[in-house]
């Protein structure tokens, strides 16, 4: 029989208002894993006023407290953490390497948020009267919305809800749709460590309803939104109305140039892991490959080798190196744009096709040459193992190309120029960038956040950064001496 999960509100594990659930499919088999409380405006609401009413005695308690907390739970993500990575497979299809690696990663974000329990304080500053001690307190920002895509299931939701919680601030948690089970997974374990009723409730439920109602609230004071560009602005428009604090981390159409000096071997291991890695669907993923002209014949026919050889299945086998589409809609869209650069022109010397044999929504790894920076497949993001191979005269040519996008994710050159790999990160507008790595794969402690449409351009994510968000400062001026 198939499960129903709950919404968790207030302290208390519930159904949804009107009852309504969502269907949560394992996209390697097509299969029904689960059913999830969809919750509504009203389930949404209290959960927002539950959130209100824990907030102060959550931001008085002392910073190594929520710590300790925060500390106890990566210590259950740990000891559960092939359980969990089994779940996030089943539900989103990566493969059990790449769900193993982001549960882990997600242990170490509470684990690194942990100690700033310890550390998060105010600054004392050079007063202009004698006897006066100015100094600043770093406040909880407040009652913070997190709202999530299914990609990272779990790490994105850890690197939102670990820095809220240790700031002092309590959350409304809404994941995405595709993938809630994993996230449900989290708020349990955040409750056994000891988190407080009220201060993390989980509401999964639609776009349109729970998402709309946490950006369209008076009674937050963030909101923070991992996703897609089309969206993150529909909810900016919401929140800009209430002058609720926004981080919104979006889309990319992320480069890696390859010049003519570089090692192939390793040119073509990091194009393969940066664009089919996690089956092409990660923000910053590789979708442009900038190719200097000497090399790009050489390098466009061992990357279309790479492609045909990699094992694509369901990702709990061991030994497949990519998963399937997160769905069918998502299969459908990764075919259609495969379809729109056969007409565009572009010539495509990889895949391209669904594997028909598997009942999943899987898509062979796919490559295009000769494809133009102008083309929607360079242009447009498909979150889906597609590469579109641009070649380039030089390497100004290639900067200029890597430039020629709306979004600024992230980019990687391959290179053993120094000159060239620093002028390239001077002058690459892209938030992240990669010498000789994979476009995707950002260390936790450090800054995360997109340039131009990837962002909002508010505030970073992750590392020391994220206090910036979720803390507000409050001066303080003291006169001792009269
Ligand atoms: P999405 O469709 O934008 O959804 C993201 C979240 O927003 C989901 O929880 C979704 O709920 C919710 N949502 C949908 N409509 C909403 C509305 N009107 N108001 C408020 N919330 C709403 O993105 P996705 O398909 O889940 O994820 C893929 C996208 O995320 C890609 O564009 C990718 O580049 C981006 N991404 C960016 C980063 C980064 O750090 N820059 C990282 C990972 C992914 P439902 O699931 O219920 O629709
Ligand atoms: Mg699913």
């Amino acid at each position: 029989m198939v499960e129903t999960f709950k919404n968790y509100i207030a302290g208390e594990w519930v159904s949804a208002s009107d009852g309504a659930v969502i269907e949560n499919l394992n996209p390697a088999t097509g299969e029904v894993i689960g059913y999830f409380a969809s919750a509504t405006r009203e389930d949404t609401l209290r959960a927002i006023a539950a959130a209100r009413e824990a907030l102060p005695a959550w931001a008085a308690l002392p910073g190594p407290a929520r710590g300790a907390i925060l500390d106890k739970a990566a210590q259950i993500i740990h000891t559960r953490a092939d359980e969990l990575a089994e779940t996030l497979t089943r539900e989103e299809g990566k493969t059990l390497a790449e769900s193993k690696a982001e549960v882990l990663r997600a242990r170490d974000i509470f684990r690194y948020y942990a100690g700033e329990g310890f550390r998060a304080g105010g600054e004392v500053i050079p007063a202009n009267t004698p006897e006066t001690l100015l100094f600043t307190k770093s406040e909880p920002l407040g009652v913070v919305a997190v709202i999530t895509p299914w990609n990272f299931p779990i790490a994105i939701p850890a690197w939102k809800i670990a820095p809220a919680l240790v700031y002092g601030n309590t959350v409304v948690f809404k994941p995405a749709s595709l993938a809630p089970h994993t996230a449900l997974k989290l708020v349990e374990i955040l409750v056994e460590a000891g988190v407080p009723a009220g201060v993390i409730n989980l509401v999964v439920g639609s776009g349109s309803r729970v998402g709309d109602t946490l950006a369209e609230s008076k009674d937050i004071n963030g909101l923070s939104f991992t996703g897609s560009y089309a969206v993150g602005t529909k909810i900016y428009e919401k929140t800009a109305r209430n002058f609720v604090r926004t981080q919104l981390e979006m889309g990319g159409k992320n480069p890696t140039i390859v010049l003519n000096d570089a090692d192939l071997d390793l040119a073509v291991d990091i194009v393969v892991r940066g664009g089919f890695g996690l089956t092409g669907q990660a923000c910053t993923a590789t979708s442009r490959v900038i190719v200097e002209q000497g090399i790009a014949d050489a390098f466009a026919q061992r990357l279309a080798e790479a492609a045909r050889t990699l094992r694509v299945g369901d990702g709990l086998q061991s030994g497949v190196q990519m998963g399937p589409a997160v769905s069918a809609e998502q299969l459908q869209t990764d075919l259609d744009y495969v379809a729109i650069g056969k007409q565009e022109g572009a010539r495509l010397i990889a895949g391209g096709e669904p594997l028909r044999s598997e009942r999943g929504f899987f898509i062979q790894p796919t490559v295009f040459d000769d494809v133009q920076p102008t083309m929607r497949i360079a242009q447009e993001e498909i979150f889906g193992p597609v590469i579109g191979i641009i070649r380039a005269k030089d390497f100004d040519d290639a900067v200029e190309k890597a430039n020629q996008i709306g979004y600024g994710l992230s980019a990687a050159i391959v290179t053993h120029d120094l000159q060239k790999a620093l002028r390239f990160a001077d002058r690459i507008e892209a938030g992240v960038v990669k010498i000789n790595e994979p476009t995707s794969g950002v260390a936790l402690q450090a800054p995360f956040g997109g340039f131009k449409a990837s962002s909002a351009n508010t505030f970073k994510e992750q590392g020391q950064a994220a206090r910036a968000f979720y803390t507000r400062t409050k001066t303080v001026y003291v006169r001792y001496g009269f």
